[in-house]
């Protein structure tokens, strides 16, 4: 069997590895077969018929549940966890049955901890922006917990009232301020979570030689859940990383022991010698530095709603939600599922326009955390190219100045002839 597994620490891909894939409800459709196209030409250019995948479909959504009456059955997390790596198109979230979603339901099984959003422009491609070129970040969203993590009860439910009691009865509780009508959700954030999230955004700097690691949270409000985030962030990096780091906090305190001067110099010493600055900004405060001074950010690492708003904004700042790539990551066991960022487009279903661009990067993506990186350049040029021309989708195309709009399978094609 030809799967990946992972030896002391180190991931071991064989040359004819099999990937299993979600084909994906709507525009999945067209998607996954157009990129499944490009990245088997671009794997046969790149390494001669040395390496190849092997595309095994597993279902999920939509399409499980007419074959199988379930939304996500059984063989489909067991081939996740035989092969380690998996890709998916996007997925119908079922409305009632039990599962609230079926990407948390496989984000929770496989405890895929990190979402990692890389966000970058590519020249040709109109933005809303002044200076697209300037934001090249890789965005660490924590996965697993937070607001997100479904621990809620609905206003005027036993379960409300019940919990309503203990907040006042038993934590003495008076600022509730309508508690007969109010639904409460609860927020959990650890020093795991936190930590296992911030240690991967520091070991994916030191690796790709990244400037720095902001942890962006809202500390100053929520200090014990954000700011316990920030926290445990820095310290982490100054026990784990202390010759490959420089947080701001060391820097506070040179300037405070030795004067302004002696800790801006510390720092430029710092930077000289390849460590990567350790930093922390409020999500608010951020969101409007990405778009005011982008440049400042690199590596970001936080919490997941904070995560989920900040990487819509910053990929609508480069070409949108069509070509922003994605992946679900657990850097300890190694699995990871790669993904379509954007939904099943049910407007545009079987038209043949919708933009392969977001699961044709995630694939790259994939390709790169397989160490397949020659072929995921090819592909990463290819669309450099095609939007330099002027080719893509209706959605890119409309805005370039020498736009050419091209249907999903002439543009797959189109890609493909320039490989
Ligand atoms: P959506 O992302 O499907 O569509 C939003 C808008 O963006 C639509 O106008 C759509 O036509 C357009 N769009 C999306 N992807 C595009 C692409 N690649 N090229 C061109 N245009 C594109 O969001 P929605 O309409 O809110 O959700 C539809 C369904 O998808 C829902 O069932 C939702 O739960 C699900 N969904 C799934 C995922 C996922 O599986 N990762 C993510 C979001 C939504």
């Amino acid at each position: 069997m030809n799967r990946i597994t992972k030896e002391n620490g180190r991931l071991v891909v064989p040359d004819k590895v099999t990937i299993p894939f979600i084909e994906g409800d709507g525009v999945g459709a067209e998607i996954t077969p157009i990129c499944q196209r490009i990245v088997n030409e671009a794997i046969g250019r790149a390494y001669g018929g040395q390496r190849a995948i092997e595309w095994k479909e597993v279902l999920a959504g939509e399409k499980a549940f007419k074959q199988t009456g379930s939304w996500l059955p059984d063989e489909t997390m067991d081939a996740f966890r035989q092969y380690m790596i998996g890709i998916k198109g996007p997925l119908t979230t079922p409305i009632g049955g039990g599962i609230r979603s079926l990407n948390v339901a496989l984000r929770q099984t496989l405890d895929l901890y990190v979402c990692l959003r890389p966000v970058r422009w590519f020249r040709g491609v109109e933005t809303p922006v002044k200076a697209p070129e300037k934001v090249d970040m890789y965005i660490f969203r924590e996965n697993t917990e937070d607001i997100y993590a479904g621990i809620e009860w609905q206003q005027g439910t036993p379960e409300a009232s019940k919990f309503l009691r203990f907040l006042t009865e038993e934590m003495g509780v008076t600022k509730v301020r309508f508690p007969e009508s109010s639904s409460f959700g609860v927020k959990p954030v650890s020093v795991e979570g936190t930590e296992r999230l911030v240690r991967a955004a520091i070991e994916f700097a030191i690796t790709n030689h990244l400037p720095s690691v902001t942890l962006v949270h809202k500390g100053n409000i929520m200090k014990f859940t954000e700011g316990g985030f920030k926290l445990w962030g820095y310290a982490l990096a100054e026990r784990e990383f202390a010759d490959k780091t420089f947080t701001w906090p060391q820097y506070e305190k040179i300037k405070k022991e030795r004067g302004e001067d002696a800790a801006a110099a510390a720092l430029l010493e710092a930077e000289a010698a390849g460590r990567v600055v350790i930093k922390d900004v409020i999500a608010d405060a951020f969101l409007q530095n990405t778009l005011l001074i982008p440049e400042e950010y690199s590596v970001v690492a936080t919490l997941n709603l904070n995560g989920d708003y900040v990487s819509d904004q910053l990929a609508a700042m480069v070409g949108g939600i069509g070509i922003a790539p994605g992946a679900n990551i657990n850097y300890d066991s190694g699995y990871a599922i790669f993904e379509a960022t954007h939904g099943t487009a049910p407007n545009i279903a079987g038209k043949n326009i919708v933009n392969p661009c977001s699961l044709l990067l995630s694939s790259v993506m994939m390709l790169e955390y397989m160490g397949w990186n020659e072929a995921g350049r090819l592909i990463t040029a290819a669309l450099e190219h095609a939007f330099t021309e002027g080719r893509a989708t209706h959605d890119l195309a409309r805005f370039m100045p020498n736009g050419h709009s091209l249907g999903t399978r002439e543009f797959g094609e189109y890609v493909m002839s320039i490989l």
